[in-house]
């Protein structure tokens, strides 16, 4: 485990040589310490990463170059595949099974961009037919400069991938500032970009604290754009900060997303999505189908076997056999979460869960938890909690169905589950949200636009769409100097 951060290619201690520690939230035990970068850190981290991009040679280098380097990032993830895993359920508290679903996806993140870096070398310039006579256009892509990116702790290493991949294709260069809660494997990252012979200062990681380290990236006038993923407070903030300098800002924020089931939905199916929809990663994922609304005709039914299954789920240490469901992922979380629980009580019937298990006193761990009967108006019903908590509510009709799942001030995730296709296609149509799932809950794929509408985010990652966020577009334009130039002065000033 590194205990330093990662600055033009060397691994070094912070300024004020401050260190903080790392938790284990299986049992609350200090397992790490790393360095509590400040603003001088950050400077040093922005001032290598502008230095890397202005004098290059990355910005520069052909995309087949920069994709063979990703590439190999990838193959050594895949190749520390179980040791990274491990480190993710020690610093996060996941099962492993999860945990390596996170690491098989960021080895697949660099790889894709990897792709996407080849390609851009026939694709980052496109012909504009102006048809204007003696003129042609051309639109250039080209990196934005040097990206700030600040994480959260869900996804420790992938949602660092999903930054740091297509920020590296297009060119940039970079600081990243992983969350004070999970600050383990980012640090990995500087280690296997230097074997994979990304040049120093292209990447930098600095470990800190959100209003140190975070504000001071986020406020550092060296950076051109800005990548966030967390809390919907802290997006606010780091947007009011980047319109200080104009700088681009890309936020995936948090969401209270709905999962509609129609009455001809078979249980067991209905059952296993709507329980993977909330209590996988223990709730804490931004999309998470947190409201459920259950057609009235197979309410009582579902929600039966829903409180069944619920109680069945295997809670431990992540690292045991069987585990579905690990500890939340520090104390101030699971402090939160339980005091979300609490007030939940006496504005809606808690159905199970609510506490913490039995004989796991130690850890930070929560039972999966159901709230019923509450009103549209509950607190509980409306704002998110970021933890193995979902609300059910009975509808009657499609419409009452889609106006409940559309009334939120969030927009990222929806989803439905109907035997009828059409229906589901005319339900997710009408859904105000940026990723909608049909039959299924939070299937991810690196192909497809991540993100969200209303408040739940600015912009879109993964795909070709993250790409897009780290690059700038240029128009050059050229005059034909064999025609008579006056023409155009004189014809456009009259
Ligand atoms: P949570 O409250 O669940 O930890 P946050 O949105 O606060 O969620 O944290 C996500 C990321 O934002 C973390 O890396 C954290 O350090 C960082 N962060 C928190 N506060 C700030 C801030 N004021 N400026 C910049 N980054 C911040």
């Amino acid at each position: 485990m590194k205990d330093q951060m990662f600055i033009h290619g060397d691994y070094v201690g912070s300024a004020s040589g401050a260190m903080f520690d790392v938790v284990d939230p299986s049992n609350r035990e200090v397992f790490h310490r790393v360095p509590r970068g400040n603003g001088e850190d950050i400077d040093r981290a922005v001032k290598a990463a502008r230095k890397a991009f202005d004098d290059g040679p990355w910005p520069h280098m052909s995309g087949s170059e920069r994709g063979a380097v990703l590439r190999r990032m990838g193959d050594l993830i895949a190749e520390r595949r179980d040791e990274l895993a491990r480190l993710e359920v020690r610093d996060n508290g996941k099962p492993l099974p999860e945990a390596l679903w996170d690491i098989d996806d960021t080895a697949g993140v660099f790889h894709f961009y990897a792709d996407l870096a080849e390609r851009l070398d026939n694709n980052a310039e496109e012909d504009i037919p102006l048809g204007a006579e003696g003129f042609t256009s051309k639109a250039v892509k080209e990196p934005v400069g040097v990206a700030g990116a600040i994480i959260p702790w869900n996804f420790p290493l992938l949602m660092a991938s999903w930054k740091v991949a297509p920020a590296l294709a297009a060119g940039c260069s970079m600081v990243l500032k992983p969350s004070e809660l999970t600050p383990i494997t980012a640090l990995e990252l500087g280690d296997i970009a230097r074997k994979s012979g990304l040049p120093s200062g292209v990447l930098n990681i600095v470990t800190g604290f959100g209003p140190e380290a975070g504000r001071a990236l986020a406020e550092h006038p060296g950076v051109d754009k800005l990548a966030f993923t967390g809390s919907v407070p802290t997006g606010s903030r780091i947007m009011a900060t980047a319109a200080r300098y104009i700088k681009t800002v890309s936020l995936e924020l948090g969401g209270k997303s709905p999962l509609v089931v129609f009455a001809d939905t078979p249980i067991d199916e209905a059952v296993a999505w709507i329980m993977f929809g909330i209590f996988w990663n223990q709730g804490e994922v931004c999309s998470a189908t947190s409201r459920v609304l259950i057609e009235e005709a197979i309410y009582e039914p579902l929600m039966a076997r829903l409180v069944e299954e619920a109680r069945k789920i295997e809670i431990g240490h992540g690292l045991e056999d069987g585990v579905l469901h690990g500890p939340l992922v520090s104390q101030s979380q699971h402090e939160k979460v339980l005091a979300c629980i609490e007030p939940g009580k006496s504005e809606a019937r808690l159905v199970t869960g609510g506490g913490v298990p039995k004989g796991l006193e130690a850890g930070c761990y929560v039972e999966p938890t159901i709230f019923a009967d509450m009103d549209e108006s509950a607190w509980i019903w409306r704002e998110e909690i970021f933890g193995p908590v979902v609300c059910v509510k009975p509808f009657r009709t499609e419409d009452e169905a889609v106006r409940m799942a559309n009334d939120s001030r969030f927009g990222l995730g929806a989803a439905v589950m109907s035997a009828d296709l059409d229906r589901a296609e005319r339900v997710a149509g009408a859904f105000r949200a940026g990723i909608v799932w049909i039959n299924c809950s939070q299937p991810t794929f690196t192909k497809a636009p991540w993100g969200g509408y209303k408040q739940s985010g600015v912009g879109r990652e993964l795909g070709e769409w993250g790409l897009n966020n780290y690059l700038e577009t240029k128009q050059i334009t050229t005059f034909d100097r064999s025609r008579p130039w006056g023409w155009y002065l004189k014809n456009t000033n009259g």
